[in-house]
């Protein structure tokens, strides 16, 4: 769209608490969060809680990119799996925003939470639902049921990848949910298909309305797909949109700090 480069976007609110290795991790998430916990309870969810129910056995492969290693069962996903990793790298450098450190991708067949993928800050792991499940779990968010599964499932790992690539990324505040929530769904977004992207445009309404005013931790947790939509809005109408994004992942810009 507009100024924006020819790629796509796309998934789901997540929250940051701890994983099993001491870092941060961050759930895409189908649902509210607040269907389920406050902000606070996520921080009481144990340890254990948010490791993945049962994943797929599997031979690990490292892609051609030599940046990413996946962990599935089937030949055929893990060959899926290092093509969007491609797809993931190419948004990324398209819009002149850094690589992430080496990740592993591991293919889960359920999360003992509602999410359909999270990244493990710290351990360099992402773990996303297995493509029947994620599908199953798609027509839970009502914006995104139409884009067609292959593109969703690309989707939510380029939203994993951009929490990879935020790791490093200072955090002044008390957290920077909003903020990394914020880049996550805008990477996911740009990297839909064109006709996928322009649907959640389409989406959007009432000129004039101050979509900054929606990008808080309230609206994320509570109403996250009217996050995702006015933070679609908010990215578009920027001059530079990878510009933008680039501040981001560079520390030089905040919601968590009104600084939008
Ligand atoms: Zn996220």
């Amino acid at each position: 769209m507009g100024a924006l480069p020819p790629f796509a976007f796309a998934t789901l609110p997540a929250v940051s608490g701890q994983d099993e290795a001491g870092g941060r991790r961050h759930p895409v998430r189908l649902r509210p969060a607040a269907r389920r916990v406050t902000l606070a309870g996520m921080r009481l969810i144990p340890l254990f809680a948010i490791l993945a129910a049962g994943s797929l056995s599997a031979e690990p492969q490292l892609c051609d990119n030599r940046l990413f290693t996946v962990e599935a069962g089937d030949a055929g996903l893990r060959r899926q799996i290092c093509e969007q990793s491609d797809s993931a790298l190419t948004v990324l450098a398209d819009c002149g925003l850094p690589k992430p450190d080496p990740v592993r991708v591991r293919v889960v067949e359920a999360f003992e939470t509602d999410c359909v993928g999270l990244f493990h800050c710290g351990v360099g792991l992402i773990e996303v639902l297995a493509p029947e499940p994620m599908t199953e779990r798609q027509a839970d968010f009502a914006i995104f049921a139409e884009i067609p599964p292959r593109d969703f499932q690309a989707s939510i790992l380029m939203h994993e990848v951009a929490h990879a690539v935020l790791e490093k990324t200072p955090c002044p505040d008390r957290n920077c949910l909003v903020t990394e929530e914020y880049f996550a769904y805008m990477l996911q977004i740009l990297s839909l298909p064109d006709a996928d992207r322009d649907r959640l445009s389409t989406m959007l309404q009432g000129k004039g309305v101050d979509h900054g005013a929606y990008l808080n931790e309230f609206i994320l947790l509570m109403a996250p797909e009217k996050f995702i939509l006015h933070a679609w809005a908010h990215l578009s109408s920027r001059p530079d949109p990878c510009a933008h994004l680039r501040r981001i992942a560079a520390g030089d810009l905040s919601f968590d700090q009104d600084d939008n």
